[in-house]
């Protein structure tokens, strides 16, 4: 089981996100952080920070 916070990011956001595994929580992840922080996802820095936050 993978999980994901907003709050890892150090974002004021309560976004909170779990997946069975890694490949469809980033996916889901993406979605949220394009949307709701105006973040693309498809840079290497930001995959990378949403990659790190995991656990
Ligand atoms: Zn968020």
């Amino acid at each position: 089981m993978a999980t994901f916070r907003c709050k890892d990011l150090g974002l004021a956001c309560e976004y909170e996100e779990s997946a069975e595994g890694e490949h469809e929580l980033m996916k889901r992840i993406e979605g949220h952080v394009m949307t709701a922080h105006q973040m693309n996802p498809e840079s290497p820095e930001v995959s990378e920070k949403l990659r790190k936050a995991i656990r």
